[in-house]
């Protein structure tokens, strides 16, 4: 695979390895386990595992388990499984919750410096006086504690003697200081709530931006690299590190989060999306989760070259959806069989074909790639076509079957239109054919053409099949005001079902296989919902787009 596109942090990793800085890369991907991972988390997947691969290091996945309200070991599992599915190899596995005891001891070393005190002040407090871009701060009245004070108050603090929110511990910086960042920010707060991991252990727990340097340094990571909006945050992350007096310094690198057309890239807003039944769980094929993605078909190959694609930049950006589907496209073109289905079935009855007759007809399996090699299509009297494949009256430029028009079969013979069946409403339920021999696909015949080709699938082997066809459930113009609003502005044509028929050999399809459906694109056999007897595909992509890289 293609690993060697380049991208500034590759530079500077390069570089730090050059001049002895770094001995030994290593990085780590850090999800909160708060819900599922997400298109935007792949990209920071790859690139931390491919760049310790690329020279030779290590990648944690580290859980960033700091909030025990929101976090839960089903979205654990469901983190790993992702990133094994995308096809990498941790080096060490762990939690940061396993460092709480660390923590609360640097907190210690903190408070024991001055450098840190507990204060009494509300949350509403604390935010009220922050001060401004343009005014500072304002000093807590427990700012002049002592250090034996503080300490005895953090104890006690860690001892359960406080309720939630009635006190804080908060670094002692600078409430001038001109990034806000660094006003004295909460590190730690009383929380009574059961933790996945350290059970009830705890009812105080670090703040994410004292916690994530502290983890990153106690792993020895070299590279912590982020998204932009931790910029800010770096100065009290290098503080962290230094007045903890952290034997190892790791150092923070920020790059521009992936954010996508007509896709909601928020777990806060998937999670509603699951919450409020308006998706069938964190995998529905239109959720941009990867367990949904790779539900709807995608594959780790896709989403790779997608990320290596878009590369790694400083600069915001949206990234058109449909360079996800080039690349789903380019990476099945060659590998997936390229089959016939009926997706809005109408009955065809070839009138001169002999009564009770089948025979087999030979198709390539794909028809780029000799090496799939042939299968035996059944062919007889009755057949299904698409129903928008007939037109009684139809425009100019329609060569598809019309009355008294002759069309080829995929992969069999040209059949002509003789007449159309309606019910009683004028439906057209059934049309009448006939068939001519000498144009059987593979014979050489020359002797007349015609201008469309469609496909079928023979009547009395057919499979019947469950088709689902999605779009965004979000587009980019639907309204939102931050609170769930764009649950009342979701797509109402996000899934379309439709029920049909494919060849028989599709029968026994296991989830999970991908096929290209002749003129319709790529589906995939959907792992869940498909029994013994009926096959559900996904449609993944369809076959085209305008979309050019
Ligand atoms: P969300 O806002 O969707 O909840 P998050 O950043 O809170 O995302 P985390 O679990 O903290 O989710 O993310 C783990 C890692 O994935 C972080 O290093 C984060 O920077 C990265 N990440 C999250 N979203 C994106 C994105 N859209 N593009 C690139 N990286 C992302
Ligand atoms: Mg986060
Ligand atoms: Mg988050």
């Amino acid at each position: 695979t293609k690993t060697s596109s380049s991208n500034f942090i590759k530079h500077i990793v390069a570089e730090d390895l050059a001049s002895g800085n770094t001995k030994e890369v290593v990085t780590r991907f850090p999800p909160e386990p708060n819900g599922y991972l997400h298109i935007g988390h792949a990209k920071s997947i790859c690139l931390n595992f491919e760049l310790a691969d690329e020279f030779k290091g290590r990648t944690n996945l580290r859980f960033d388990d700091t909030n025990p309200v929101k976090e839960d070991v089903e979205y654990v599992e469901s983190i790993k499984r992702d990133v094994a599915w995308l096809g990498f190899e941790w080096d060490g596995l762990f939690f940061a919750s396993d460092y709480f005891g660390e923590m609360y001891e640097r907190a210690l070393v903190l408070i024991r410096k001055g450098l840190a005190y507990v204060d009494d002040q509300t949350a509403d407090q604390i935010r009220e006086t922050r001060g401004t871009l343009t005014e500072p701060g304002k000093e807590s009245p427990s700012r002049g504690r002592s250090a034996i004070e503080n300490e005895d108050l953090f104890r006690r603090m860690k001892d359960g003697e406080f309720k939630d929110g009635e006190k804080v511990l908060r670094a002692k910086i600078d409430m001038a200081s001109p990034n806000v960042n660094m006003r004295d920010p909460v590190i730690y707060r009383i929380v009574h709530a059961h933790h996945h991991n350290t059970g009830d252990q705890w009812c105080i727990y670090p703040m994410y931006a004292f916690a994530h340097p502290l983890e990153d340094a106690i792993e020895g990571v070299t590279h912590s690299i982020c998204t932009l909006e931790f910029e800010d945050q770096r100065p009290f992350y290098d503080w962290v590190v230094r007045e903890c007096e952290m034997p190892w310094v790791p150092r923070q690198y920020e790059f521009a989060r992936l954010n996508m057309t007509n896709t909601v890239m928020s777990k806060r807003k998937l999670k509603l999306l699951v919450d409020e039944k308006a998706v069938d769980g964190w995998d529905d094929p239109r959720m941009p989760t990867i367990s949904g993605l790779r539900r709807k078909g995608y594959t780790p190959e896709a989403i790779r070259a997608f990320c290596r694609e878009i590369g790694v930049t400083k600069s915001y950006g949206i990234v058109d959806e449909r360079m996800l589907e080039h690349f789903i496209r380019e990476d099945l073109k060659l590998k997936a069989l390229r089959t016939m289905a009926v997706i809005s079935p109408l009955k065809v009855v070839i009138t001169n074909y002999p009564e009770g007759q089948t025979e087999w007809l030979e198709a390539e399996n794909n028809s780029e790639n000799p090496e799939m090699g042939n299968r035996q299509i059944p062919f007889s009297r009755e057949i299904y076509i698409e129903q928008d494949d007939f037109m009684e009256n139809p425009p100019a430029k329609y060569f598809r079957l019309f009355p008294g028009n002759e069309v080829r079969l995929k992969h069999a013979y040209f059949i002509k239109c003789e007449e159309a069946i309606k019910d009683s409403d004028g439906n057209v339920i059934e049309l009448r054919c006939t068939y001519d021999p000498e144009t059987k696909s593979g014979s050489g015949f020359t002797g007349r053409k015609v201008k469309g080709t469609i496909h079928w699938v023979e009547a009395s082997n057919a499979v019947p099949a469950e088709f689902r066809l999605y779009e965004p459930l979000i587009n980019d113009d639907s309204e939102d005001d931050g609170n769930g609003s764009f649950l009342q502005h979701l797509n109402p044509n996000s899934l379309e079902t439709l029920q049909g028929f494919v060849e028989p050999a599709m029968k026994e399809a296991p989830g999970g296989e991908k096929f290209q459906f002749f003129r319709h694109g790529y589906f995939n056999v959907d792992p869940k919902d498909t029994t013994p007897d009926k096959p559900v595909f996904n449609r993944i992509v369809s076959l085209k787009s305008s979309f050019d890289i």
